[in-house]
């Protein structure tokens, strides 16, 4: 395996200054908003994290001000977001950064590593980016970009390859200090815009007179990736169950998938009309008519929902649910994402 050249910051630097997109995080980067925003970022889009970071931005604007918010008003500035344990996680590290530092993040890695949420990629990026610590932040795209450098044999999912190349990284970190942050966010801007996953744009790269995978013609034979777990299929059936103008919601156990989260009534299988007026009488509803409603897919990391939707008028309330009206749905009750197609007919 190659080297990382020697000169890579050099060869970045003035192509960000040329080239950074105007994101609203790189506006005013304050430890906390450059912290919220890498929360934002792992597994969303730039897109569509851009909307939220503003919304959160502005009914957040402090760690202060998380940290005194209640958890159901930082889940539903995130609903829609997914992966809601971010969310929570971030607002446990608020409460810690109150308490022990006085609402200031603290400029040191290891410290930030012990905040609920922060794994290295996130304590790297708010060190260099908001400190300007030498402090590599290794995501998917900094590995790519540093496996076609060097043209890496071995798995990138492999925890050795990734620590090999942090270490490498730093110390082709300028000296401590302004630059740092600009080499974290090139390093960033160069694997979303240009060195792409299928089809890097060579030809726009500072890097390539440096690239060993680009001088070999071989640039998508790397990253070498790990080999992946089929994700499980589930079925289930989602109840959208209707009372006088208001629908039931009953929340997600505390521990596991969307832990916490408001949720339609649904379970495991798929029923028909039989089942469903069953199960429904089961639960005391009084179901007065069944109709289905529809189809959908949510994709979770290592399992797939595939759902079936059955509209349920009903004679009774019983309160082991909570019979929401439209307004309240919207201000009070979080739902995840894997709910929209059914949460619309509501
Ligand atoms: S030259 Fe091509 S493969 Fe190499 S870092 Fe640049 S975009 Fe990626």
């Amino acid at each position: 395996m190659d080297k990382l050249p020697k000169d890579l910051a050099e060869s970045l630097l003035p192509w960000y200054e040329a080239n950074a997109r105007p994101l609203p995080w790189r506006q005013d980067p304050t430890p906390y908003r450059v912290w919220v925003s890498e929360i934002m970022l792992q597994q969303t889009r730039i897109e569509a994290a851009r909307g939220y970071f503003e919304r959160f931005m502005a009914a957040l604007p402090t760690v202060e001000d998380l940290a005194a918010a209640s958890e159901e008003t930082v889940l539903k500035l995130w609903e829609g977001l997914g992966y809601y344990s971010r969310a929570r996680n971030l607002h446990r590290a608020a409460k810690m950064v109150v308490e022990r530092y006085g609402g200031r993040l603290p400029a040191d890695v290891k410290a930030l590593r012990a905040l609920p949420g922060v794994g290295d990629y996130t304590a790297g990026a708010v060190a260099s980016i908001a400190f300007g610590l030498r402090a590599p932040a290794v995501d998917g795209n900094v590995l790519r970009i540093c496996a076609r450098l060097t043209r890496c044999p071995d798995s990138v999912g492999d925890k050795a390859v990734k620590d090999a190349f942090r270490q490498a990284l730093q110390e082709r970190y300028p000296p401590a200090g302004g630059k740092c942050a600009a080499f974290t966010s090139a390093l960033m801007e160069l694997g979303e815009t240009v060195c792409l996953p299928g089809t890097p744009d060579c030809g726009r790269c500072p890097l390539s007179p440096v690239c060993a995978a680009h001088g070999a013609g071989r640039e998508t034979d790397f990253p070498v990736m790990p080999e992946k777990a089929p994700r499980r299929v589930q079925r289930r059936t989602v109840f959208v169950l209707e009372h006088m103008g208001t629908a039931a919601l009953c929340k997600r156990p505390d521990k596991g998938l969307l832990a916490g989260l408001w949720e339609l009534p649904n379970l495991e299988g798929e029923l028909d009309e039989a089942g469903v007026l069953r199960q429904t009488a089961a639960w005391g509803c009084a179901p007065v008519e069944a109709s289905p409603c529809g189809q959908a897919v949510h994709i979770f990391t290592h399992l797939e929902w595939h759902m079936t939707g059955w509209r349920v008028l009903c004679a009774a309330a019983p309160d082991r649910f909570v019979w929401t009206t439209a307004a309240q749905r919207e201000d009070r009750y979080p739902v995840p994402s894997a709910f929209r197609a059914f949460k619309a007919l509501l």
